[in-house]
């Protein structure tokens, strides 16, 4: 029996099973590049910076090992299953999967649509209160026709049609037992699947804009949506100093490096992060390192300045944002930063949840003039070029 406060409330699981084979290619769509990032990393990049959800299990094909690590690295979520041989054989499987934790509700959604809206996820899940099942679908807009041998034979009437996305969201409860119950038979997706079964499931209106990646032409007005959908470009600065202290080494980047003193602070004192974090606050208009972590917090002693930088990632992918740039530059006489310097930027990369070529640290001196040049400690001058959805621009 669950404890019902630990319990999970929603579990997200993410089909990313499929070969992919329209678009042709070794590379599964899933696992194609969506502006400097593959699709999946994008489609889960939602439901990670989502309040209403709780953990996120992706289904993988057998074979995609190395892209799914590739894609998903820094991201919290739970250990992948693999999928079967039909997309509903690996929905079963991840419903299976998740057996211990007895989610409350999940939501299904197909690891080729990044363009879900976070408050389509609400609407879903509050959906779920009325009905075990809810969709995401846009109403047919266009008229329809039957054709056959090049030409016309029937109009069909478009009232009441809606063509099915997903997010699908289910109590978990149901929908895993009606697909144990209708497991054999040919289903087009989870909602036939539980109205197979019997259960109600209502329809919550998305966006034309939440489509799904199958051909080449898709993946190219995904990539031009979005970047359309983040133009609202910011650039934001950051500094910060820290002095150094008796120790045994110095937390820069994210990683400690020997040295034979450390640096000051409540926290780790991590002088890069903070400036680094400042910047991306900056950018965002969202205050500073210390209104979000105050110094007079016991919670934050001591503590890995990591975390800091992973919750201003955070507040950029909440506002559906993505961090186009970071560029750190350390202001030091010691320790030298050049035999580091690999190290630290792949250190950010993985903090920041970008690829390398997005990240520049940089180091000088002051020509041993003032505090840095005495050796008293370091300073460290950041910038961060983030990119919010457009509508920003205007609020
Ligand atoms: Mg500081």
């Amino acid at each position: 029996m669950a404890n019902p406060t630990t319990e999970p409330a929603c579990i997200a699981l993410i089909v990313a099973a499929g070969r992919g084979t329209r678009l042709g290619g070794p590379v599964p769509k899933q696992y194609r590049d969506l502006g400097g990032a593959p699709v999946l990393r994008r489609t889960l990049e939602l439901f990670v910076a989502h309040p209403r959800i709780d953990a996120i299990r992706v289904v993988t094909g057998a074979d995609d090992d190395a892209h799914y690590n590739a894609a998903t690295a820094g991201l919290a979520l739970l250990p992948p299953v693999v999928g079967g041989a039909t997309r509903q054989a690996s929905v079963l499987n991840g419903l299976e999967s998740l057996e211990a934790q007895q989610p409350a509700a999940v939501l299904i959604h197909d690891a080729a649509r990044p363009f879900a809206a976070a408050d389509l996820i609400d609407r879903l899940i509050a959906a779920l209160d009325q009905a075990p099942g809810a969709i995401a679908a846009v109403p047919v807009v266009d008229t329809l026709w039957r054709a056959a041998d090049g030409a016309l034979e029937e109009l069909v009437p478009r009232d009441g049609l809606w063509r099915a996305q997903t997010p699908q969201a289910f109590r978990y409860a149901d929908i895993l037992a009606a697909h144990r119950k209708v497991a054999g038979r040919a289903l087009t997706d989870d909602a036939a699947v539980l109205r197979a079964a019997g259960g109600m499931v209502a329809v919550v209106e998305a966006a034309e804009a939440n489509f799904k990646i199958t051909t080449e032409t898709d993946l190219t007005r995904a990539q031009a949506q979005r970047f359309l959908a983040n133009a609202d470009l910011r650039v934001g600065t950051g500094f910060d100093v820290h002095r150094f202290g008796p120790g045994d080494g110095l937390w820069l980047c994210g990683i400690k490096l020997p040295f034979d003193q450390s640096f000051i602070g409540h926290s780790d004192a991590d002088v890069a992060i903070h400036a680094l974090v400042d910047a991306i606050l900056g950018a965002l208009g969202d205050g500073d390192i210390g209104s979000h972590f105050p110094p007079s917090d016991v919670r934050w002693k001591g503590a890995a300045s990591s975390q800091f930088l992973r919750h201003a990632v955070g507040r950029v992918a909440a506002r559906g944002g993505v961090i186009r740039h970071v560029d750190v530059t350390i202001v030091c006489e010691l320790p030298k930063i050049g035999p580091h310097r690999a190290a630290l930027r792949a250190s950010l990369a993985q903090l920041l949840g970008v690829p390398e070529t997005r990240v520049s640290v940089k180091a000088t001196t002051t020509e041993k003039l003032g505090f840095t040049g005495r050796g008293e400690g370091v300073a460290v001058q950041a910038a961060a070029t983030i990119a919010l959805p457009f509508e920003s621009s205007f609020v």
